[in-house]
């Protein structure tokens, strides 16, 4: 998906969007952009991500996706009190 927009529809590359958080280079600042990058991690099928992002409490043991499911758009109609709650060092 290099260079193409991001799935979240956040109107920016995947590449400098939800890629590196689903590839664990960054941890989404934000409700919103956690929100998106699980968005994204649906429609590109990282089982993986969604399993390390759901709650531990109602997480399912496996996750399996419905290959080539084509994800239409996410609307965040939206947002309180959304601020950068973790900040990397360096
Ligand atoms: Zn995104």
């Amino acid at each position: 998906m290099s260079g193409s927009d991001c799935p979240c529809g956040s109107g920016r590359p995947f590449d400098d969007c939800c890629d590196p958080h689903l590839s664990g280079q960054t941890i989404p600042p934000t409700a919103e952009a956690l929100m998106r990058s699980r968005y994204s991690a649906f429609a590109t099928e990282q089982a993986d991500y969604l399993l390390a992002t759901w709650h531990p409490t109602t997480r399912p043991a496996t996750l399996t996706l419905e290959p080539g499911l084509r994800w239409l758009g996410l609307k965040i109609l939206s947002t309180e009190a959304g601020v950068r709650l973790i900040r990397r060092a360096g």
